[in-house]
């Protein structure tokens, strides 16, 4: 498919920028992961947490007798949207003017910022009141409206106590998952204001003080921002679904609601939607259904938001979708739950992935996004086990697109470099043995000298602790099997000649 250039628009960018937003890490997965599996309480609290979520997902999903045709129909859905993306943007742009809101376009992040920042600008207001919004995360617009003197108050509960402690989300839907209630209360205390000093960590307690401090904000707001979930194009209508009723406050009570969504976030009817409305809660969130589905067409006046911004985002949306291979990771509804199952996720957190979207999703998007040698260590960052393909809701497969992506970072090493690599090379060397049998045969009793340098582990088993360079960096994390004595080869040959 070729991408298509929104209405007024010349080009499109590659990727998403350099040096805005939240896609790139400072760090390399492997460095970043070394930290985080230091840290046994982090550990501890991601691992009671999504071992939770995940008991409860597998109980509502075994619940629904068509969950897998449910799956296929979301898949098919979102393969279509894509398919016929351009025309079905125009639709929605059409349908939410003819409704009294205004679209924008956006090629990337900056674009989005610089939008965003000049609408609130012209409230006149210093501060706005946010509902979760993975896209504005990616963005980086809390930290462009902070530069422009706007100060932006999450007011989704996990979102809150991450702002508070001026920490970094590390789950998609649980942005707090690697905090335990004890230091969520310690946030409270130290950044909170007119907290009570006796708050308990009892959840209720923290709830409650979150409360009171949100509840003064709502009343006063005059900006709201938001993300939305899905967008539909026959009507113009815009949906978050969430569960704590924060995200509803936003989006009735300010006088100017913005709204900044990837341009994927589309379906093209209400029909379409029921289907993700089932999949979307259960898999999420392990619940039937959404505690609060907000959705909003417009202005309706005396009623809600007199004044309503839609901004499209791309930020390399539109070469992921050019990726016949990539353009399934477009499909994703952000449930969360391929992070839930992944054990890489499970040991290392969020953080440890250096984009907004981590675990598996993340490891295939912001790679896509950015370009994949600005995240080349984020394919790596997975055991291939397949889990993730197994529990997403739009049967997108990850493990598949993760060796796609290696192929095209090994791809793009090999042509940048003139000398090959000590693996590349190797590798080379492996494909000329093997391409003829008396040269495997001979390398395989080359091999057996290895035997030599085996050492038992007290088991019985013989192992091989550290390979002589340049072969020792797979020894530095594993240890290696020690070559068999005899080669299926020699085994068989004696078999049939009776000497075995
Ligand atoms: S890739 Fe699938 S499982 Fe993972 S967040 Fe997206 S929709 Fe959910």
């Amino acid at each position: 498919m070729t991408p298509q250039v929104p209405p007024g628009r010349t080009s499109l960018p590659v990727v998403s920028p350099r040096g805005v937003g939240q896609l790139r890490g400072a760090q390399s997965f492997p460095d970043a992961a070394r930290g985080a599996l230091a840290d046994p309480q982090l550990r501890r609290n991601l691992g009671n947490a999504t071992a939770t979520i995940r008991a409860k997902r597998e109980a509502v999903v075994g619940e629904v007798p068509d969950w897998q045709a449910l799956r296929a129909a979301g898949a098919a859905i979102k393969d279509d949207t894509l398919r016929r993306l351009p025309e079905l943007l125009v639709r929605l742009e059409e349908r939410v003017t003819a409704a009294g809101g205004t679209v924008h376009w956006a090629r990337d992040a900056a674009e989005a910022n610089a939008i965003v920042t000049r609408l609130v600008r012209a409230t006149g207001a210093d501060e706005v009141v946010k509902v979760k919004s993975m896209a504005t995360q990616e963005i980086g617009l809390n930290e462009a409206l902070a530069e422009a003197g706007i100060h932006a108050l999450e007011t989704d509960l996990a979102e809150l106590i991450v702002q508070l402690a001026d920490d970094r989300p590390s789950h998609i839907l649980v942005p707090a998952i690697h905090r335990n209630r004890t230091e969520i209360r310690d946030i409270f205390l130290a950044h909170m204001a007119d907290v009570d000093p006796d708050l308990t960590d009892e959840p209720r307690a923290l709830a409650m003080a979150a409360r009171r401090y949100l509840r003064r904000k709502f009343l006063t707001a005059r900006v709201a921002v938001s993300g939305a979930n899905f967008a539909v194009a026959d009507t113009g209508t815009l949906s978050v679904v969430e569960s704590e009723g924060n995200g509803r406050m936003c989006l009735t009570l300010p006088e100017t609601l913005i709204t900044v969504m990837g341009i994927e976030k589309l379906v093209p009817t209400w029909e379409d939607l029921e289907v993700f409305l089932q999949l979307l809660p259960r898999s999420a969130t392990g619940e039937r259904m959404n505690p609060y589905t907000s959705f909003w067409t417009g202005v309706h006046p005396g009623d809600g938001p007199q004044d309503v911004h839609l901004v499209l985002l791309d930020n390399g949306r539109t070469a992921v979708l050019a990726d016949e291979y990539g353009r399934d990771a477009l499909r994703c509804i952000r449930c969360s739950a391929c992070l839930n199952v992944c054990p890489v996720y499970e040991r290392t957190g969020g953080h440890a992935y250096g984009s907004v979207y981590p675990g598996p999703i993340g490891a295939v998007l912001s790679p896509q996004l950015t370009g994949v040698e600005d995240n080349a260590s984020l394919p790596y960052a997975s055991s291939l086990c397949g889990a993730c393909f197994d529990a997403c809701p739009v049967a997108i497969d990850i493990p598949s697109m993760l060796v796609h992506l290696r192929e095209q970072h090994v791809e793009a090493q090999a042509a940048a470099r003139t000398v090959p690599t000590v693996e590349a090379a190797a590798m080379k060397a492996a494909a000329w043995m093997m391409s003829d049998a008396s040269r495997w045969s001979g390398a395989q009793r080359a091999a057996r000298v290895g035997r030599l340098i085996g050492r038992d582990r007290g088991d019985g088993d013989r192992r091989i602790r550290t390979l002589p360079p340049p072969m020792n960096g797979w020894t530095a994390t594993r240890d290696a099997p020690v070559p068999a004595s005899q080669s299926f080869r020699d085994w068989w040959r004696g078999r049939e000649e009776g000497t075995t």
